[in-house]
């Protein structure tokens, strides 16, 4: 059974998927959507956390839970830094809920069925399977089904791993560095007694309430990725040494997701976006924030190659560069340049190298943090980076710049080809 012919179809309803459906729908109202999800609304069960200016840029600021005007950094030596910009706790019903107004103030019809496979039908359009049997014929075909998709071919990689254990506890003492309510990163590892230089990890905390705190321990990458029960030891001993009680736990959340995989391969007649399509950020592990403002540019782009273009596989490419422009596929390469460096490094360099970065200017760790910036923004930030950093750091940066990790420099150098 062939179902009504969409002119977009659009697997996955994550953040991703419905951030494109809802653009697609204001920049679009006439073109027919389909938005296929194994139920509608489909579950968001992770925490997001994003900077409130995306979220602003985005025109979805209301959709934050909490802000934090004080963020902050501690990595042990100095006093934690302050970051100048505000953080905030999304809301995740809320934004999935003005996401899907958006979307049914177009044309945008939620499916509920989960994708299987895909086949050529003609030359214009793609045919993709569902469970039971069910098909649904499209002119432009979407896979936003998260970090192992469903429809897209991605090549084999050797990913790290970014994962976490944290907890929202009702505790007796504060377990946030400094006087912040909120901290990003506390690298403090004084608590462990020389066990931290094979694992780093750190504690991302926020306070919701008097006595309510997010706790999470979190390995920002590792290859191999930690182990939960590691993390959740160390939030334990981090919370004992700090004089912290967590007198009720009220919820626990296991965070492990790939970082720096390989892109899929722009030949394909379906087109990623979100984490199907590598737009996790490869050194840092954030999306949420930054793929709003580019579910707007892509939608820009779906819709001009479904009224213009007449073959899927003219469509798919046009759309592929606007989810990836050869300037950020460089950008890229260079995050993974950085992520690569920061594999392995023990625990003290590392803090070093947080050390440098937070002595950036704002504008340029909100670019690197990005992921958006330009190949020459983002290899100038970590020039600076490089200058602000120990001599330590500086021979371990150089000695990784000079060994395999050098193969994401010569792609972020190479215009052409990606
Ligand atoms: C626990 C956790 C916490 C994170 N925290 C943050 C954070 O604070 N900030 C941040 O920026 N990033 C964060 N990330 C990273 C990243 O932003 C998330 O992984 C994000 O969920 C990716 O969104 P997505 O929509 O691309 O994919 P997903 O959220 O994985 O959504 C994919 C959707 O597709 C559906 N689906 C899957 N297969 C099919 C199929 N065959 N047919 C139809 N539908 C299908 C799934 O049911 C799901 O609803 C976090 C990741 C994790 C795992």
């Amino acid at each position: 059974m062939i179902e009504p012919t969409y002119d977009i179809l659009i697997a996955g309803a994550g953040p991703s998927g419905l951030a494109l459906s809802a653009a697609l729908a204001d920049r679009a109202p006439d073109l027919r959507i389909g938005l296929l999800s194994p139920r509608h609304p489909a579950p968001w069960p992770n925490t997001y956390g994003a900077w409130l200016d995306e979220l602003e840029a985005a025109d979805e600021a209301d959709c934050a839970d909490y802000i934090w005007h004080d963020p902050n950094v501690a990595t042990g030596e100095h006093r934690p830094h302050r970051l100048d910009r505000e953080y905030a706790l999304i809301d995740n019903d809320a934004l999935r809920a003005s996401m899907r107004e958006r979307a049914r103030a177009g044309n945008v019809e939620e499916i509920s069925a989960v994708a299987t496979g895909y086949q050529r039908s003609s030359e214009e359009t793609l045919v993709v399977r569902g469970r039971g049997e069910r098909t649904w014929e499209a002119t432009l075909v979407f896979d936003a089904t998260g970090h192992r998709p469903t429809l897209l071919k991605t090549p084999q990689g050797d990913p790290g791993y970014q994962r976490a254990w944290g907890i929202v506890a009702d505790v007796t003492g504060d377990p946030i560095p400094g006087d912040s309510r909120m901290t990003l990163m506390d690298y403090r590892s004084d608590y462990l007694a020389g066990d931290a230089d094979r694992e780093p990890t750190f504690l991302y905390a926020m306070q919701l309430d008097d006595q309510r705190y997010f706790l999470e321990e979190t390995s920002l990458v590792a290859r191999p990725p930690v182990e939960f029960d590691t993390l959740e030891e160390r939030l334990n001993r981090r919370m004992t040494a700090r004089g912290v009680t967590v007198d009720r736990v009220i919820e626990t959340e296991r965070v492990s997701f790939p970082m720096g995989q390989p892109l899929p391969t722009s030949d394909q007649p379906v087109v990623g976006f979100g984490a199907a399509a590598g737009m996790v950020h490869p050194a840092t592990g954030y999306m949420v924030g930054p793929m709003l403002g580019r579910a707007d540019r892509v939608a820009g782009a779906a819709a001009d190659s479904v009224r213009r273009l007449s073959s899927v596989d003219r469509r798919a490419t046009r759309v592929w560069t606007s989810v990836w422009p050869s300037e950020l596929r460089r950008t890229r390469h260079l995050l993974s340049f950085g992520l690569e460096t920061l594999l392995g490094l023990e625990a003290d360099v590392l803090r070093d190298f947080f050390e440098a970065f937070f002595q950036l200017d704002r504008t340029d760790w909100g670019v690197y943090m990005s992921g958006e910036g330009s190949p020459a923004a983002t290899a100038r930030i970590m020039a600076t980076v490089f200058r602000h950093a120990s001599i330590g750091l500086r021979g371990e940066l150089l000695r990784r710049a000079l060994s395999r990790e050098a193969y994401h420099l010569v792609r972020a150098l190479i215009p052409n080809r990606q």
